[in-house]
């Protein structure tokens, strides 16, 4: 019998993961400043995650596990260890800002590394493991990681938007060299594309990826319906490209119509979630119209599979989200099914005809992708 409890991952080392400030203007020819604005990927945002948690009380109720240092041969089942070297004197002399190509990797011009940089990478790595551990064993029934740096675009020896170590890619290796499982589903709903986790397991028939992302987006040329795995793992990685302007609704049809029947003809053992919030209407880096009760909903629906098919083992790992007043809103409205509750947290924009629209539109792009790609997979599941 699982623990009914829902853990949650936070250690103030992440915060020492300092972005820095934005405030060069390019020109055709030189460049000016302004006054400086914070790095996309601010601490701020995290912060203000930690701080709508605490005070929304939904902190309290759940169950805190530790985070701790991943070993670099925990990193090194995906990063080779050249990078992990490399990337560990980078932040020793931080702070540091690619383009950079090496002999050990590479680095992209929006990625920081600042002197706090590694240890809070190698302490997010660490939490998510941790996380793992404590579902596996029982401890609790699901677990909320609010993780920093991020993870999903980072490769076995490239630093690429914002992330550094992949957590996912790490905590599924260590529930399966750990703890033995055989099937684990990953969801990603980022609104960017998981690429380094698609890379991770493209051949790899135990773990059934699949990504939502705004079609054509970062990184270019992934994430598109084509790529579906290769050799053992055709048909196990499931893209679900969507077209600007997807809300609540056509989010909600993707996940009825796609993720849950996937879910439920894989049987994983462990669900885990790159949980981005930066499809919502207000994010800067991306043009969705998702609202926090669309995150909510997703969300259940991801809590009633994984109670449905493994005993409600669900890992939700923070990724991006770039909208620092509405990301905390759509973060705790991602939460609250995991512990089965609605505090009642009312929308930043109530009331607000933005808000209805984007609760309520179903585009005929966004219908026409839905069914192109359920027409695509139709080749290896059932949907
Ligand atoms: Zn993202």
């Amino acid at each position: 019998m699982s623990s009914s409890r829902t853990g949650f991952v936070f250690d103030e080392r992440y915060l020492a993961h300092d972005t820095g400030v934005e405030m060069r203007v390019q020109m055709r020819d030189g460049s000016f400043e302004l006054s400086p604005e914070p790095h996309p990927s601010s601490v701020a945002i995290t912060r203000r995650i930690k701080e709508f948690l605490d005070g929304s009380g939904l902190s309290a109720r759940m169950v805190p596990i530790t985070a701790r240092a991943a070993s670099e041969d925990e990193l090194a089942v995906y990063h080779i260890r050249a990078y992990i070297a490399g990337i560990r004197e980078l932040a020793r002399h931080g702070p540091a800002q690619g383009p950079l190509l090496t002999e050990w990797g590479e680095i992209d011009d929006e990625t920081v590394l600042s002197p706090g940089s590694f240890e809070a990478a190698l302490y997010a790595a660490g939490g998510a493991i941790n996380a793992v551990s404590a579902i596996l064993e029982d401890k609790v029934r699901n677990a909320y990681a609010l993780l920093r740096p991020p993870c999903h675009h980072a490769m076995s020896n490239k630093a690429l938007g914002f992330c550094i170590f992949n957590n996912t890619v790490l905590a599924a290796h260590h529930a399966r060299n750990t703890y033995g499982l055989e099937r684990i589903m990953i969801v990603d709903w980022d609104v960017h594309h998981g690429n380094g986790t698609q890379d991770a397991f493209y051949q790899d028939a135990g773990v059934l990826f699949v990504s939502l992302h705004q079609q054509n987006w970062f990184p270019r040329l992934w994430g598109e319906l084509e790529q579906v795995g290769r050799d053992a793992g055709e048909g196990y990685t499931v893209n679900i490209p969507l077209p600007p302007g997807t809300g609540d609704r056509g989010y909600r049809a993707a996940f009825e119509q796609l993720v849950v029947p996937l879910g439920l003809q894989f049987r994983p053992q462990l669900i885990i979630i790159t949980a981005g919030q930066d499809a919502s209407w207000l994010d800067p880096m991306a043009q969705m119209m998702m609202t926090m009760q669309g995150y909510r909903q997703i969300s259940q629906l991801m809590v009633g599979l994984a109670a449905e098919v493994c005993d409600g083992r669900l890992l939700m790992l923070q990724a991006g989200g770039y909208s620092a007043p509405y990301v905390p809103y759509c973060t705790a409205a991602a939460v609250e099914p995991l512990l089965g509750v609605d505090l009642g947290i009312v929308d930043l924009y109530a009331g607000s005809s933005e808000l209805e629209c984007c609760q309520t539109i179903l585009t005929l792009d966004t219908q026409r992708s839905l069914e192109d790609a359920r027409v695509w997979h139709r080749q290896w599941w059932k949907i």
